[in-house]
């Protein structure tokens, strides 16, 4: 999957499970852009560390 942002690099992606969450990380080598995605959608970083902090 190319990088919707810079349409230049793969996005690295990583999946885990937070909280009984399946989460989606993805990172681009080009511009460094770094995303969260849910099951219900793109999530922001803030929500993901209190998913890590207080599930
Ligand atoms: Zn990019």
């Amino acid at each position: 999957m190319l990088c919707p942002t810079c349409a230049k690099s793969a996005l690295i992606e990583i999946r885990m499970h937070v909280a009984g969450s399946e989460l989606t990380f993805r990172r681009c080598g080009g511009c460094e852009v770094q995303t969260w995605e849910s099951p219900e959608g793109e999530i922001p970083l803030d929500r993901v560390l209190e998913l890590v902090c207080h599930p």
